[in-house]
């Protein structure tokens, strides 16, 4: 009697020791870690079910906008906009240099010298401003990509010309997600979403599957896309703009006039394997028009592009 008295309290024992540990594994396996800080001027997202990617993630970004962000004073582009010479960290350097090949690759559309229209149209600041003609031509003579100067034995980046300033607005945010990516790489994280305003990448699953991404600039049903291991970005002129009587001036400028684009485009997604990839040829297709931006994506292999008309 006792013998299977104490038997059947060993069996219920382990039946509740198995049952804890599969409710423990199903439960812990749900569990999915998030958290939204403000870094690169906009809400940057990460969500994985490893908590370390959270920091490690955070860690990086901070250190690539203390890198390339015009607003931190100690930015190797900022001390590049106000001596014109720098002796960059290899990272700027890097990110520069592929910004010329973008800048070539566009036929000068994409331009990250813009920056002397974005503060002359009060983008930097928001505080808008409509600059005269007279305004934009004399801007207009410190706009192009062909005068920044490279040296790569010391990292040296140089303006030819006085008055001249770089705007990363349309990659530093893809960049600064590639960077956060090839860490958890390498701290062997497999699944992660981050998101830093818009600009998405999906490394691994969610629980097996892909994940879910909402196309922004869409409140549509089929405005959703499932990825893994891949790269979005949605450019448009709805995101940042100003309205003067009934003119909209958004903050994608052509560098070749001078003023906001106009176009018939509301918003242009591009989905890439990599961040930077994506998230210049979404600004790239929304200066360039649908047909010469179409033309430009298909130069980079496995990119899909999504276009929103008026
Ligand atoms: P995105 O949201 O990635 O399309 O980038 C838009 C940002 O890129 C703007 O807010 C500016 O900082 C910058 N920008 C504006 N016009 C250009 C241009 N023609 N080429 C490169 N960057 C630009
Ligand atoms: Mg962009």
């Amino acid at each position: 009697m006792i013998k299977r008295y104490i038997t059947a309290i060993i069996l219920i024992s382990l039946l509740t020791l198995i049952g804890y540990f599969f409710f423990h594994k199903i439960f812990k396996k749900n569990i999915l870690y998030r958290e939204t800080r403000i870094l690169l001027g906009t809400f940057v997202e990460v969500i994985s079910p490893d908590k370390k990617a959270i920091e490690i993630s955070f860690n990086e970004i901070k250190r690539i906008e203390g890198l390339l962000s015009k607003y931190s004073p100690k930015s190797d582009i900022s001390i590049l906009n106000k001596e014109g010479l720098i002796l960059a960290s290899p990272e700027t350097f890097y990110i520069i240099e592929k910004a010329k090949e973008f800048y070539y690759l566009s036929e000068g559309a994409f331009d990250i010298t813009v920056g002397p229209l974005v503060d002359l149209w009060g983008f930097t600041k928001k505080e808008y401003f409509l600059p005269s003609q007279e305004e934009i031509n004399k801007t207009l003579s410190l706009i192009g990509s062909d005068k920044i100067i490279l040296r790569k034995k010391d990292n040296m980046i140089q303006f030819k010309f006085q008055g001249m300033k770089i705007d990363l607005g349309a990659i530093a945010k893809g960049f600064a997600l590639d960077c956060a990516i090839r860490r958890l790489k390498e701290e062997k994280i497999k699944d992660a979403l981050i998101n830093a305003g818009g600009q998405v990448y999906c490394l691994g699953n969610r629980f097996n599957k892909p994940w879910r991404v909402a196309i922004k600039g869409s409140l549509k049903k089929e405005g959703f896309l499932y990825l893994r291991n891949k790269a979005v970005s949605t450019s448009g002129n709805y995101e940042q703009f100003f309205k003067d009587g009934e003119k909209t001036y958004g903050h994608i400028i052509n560098p070749k006039t001078g003023y906001p684009k106009i176009s018939d485009l509301f918003s242009v997604t591009v989905i890439a394997d990599d961040s930077i990839t994506a998230d210049f040829l979404s600004t790239a297709i929304f200066l360039l028009g649908e047909e010469k931006g179409l033309a430009l994506a298909k130069k980079f292999k496995n990119t899909e592009v999504k276009i929103l008309k008026r």
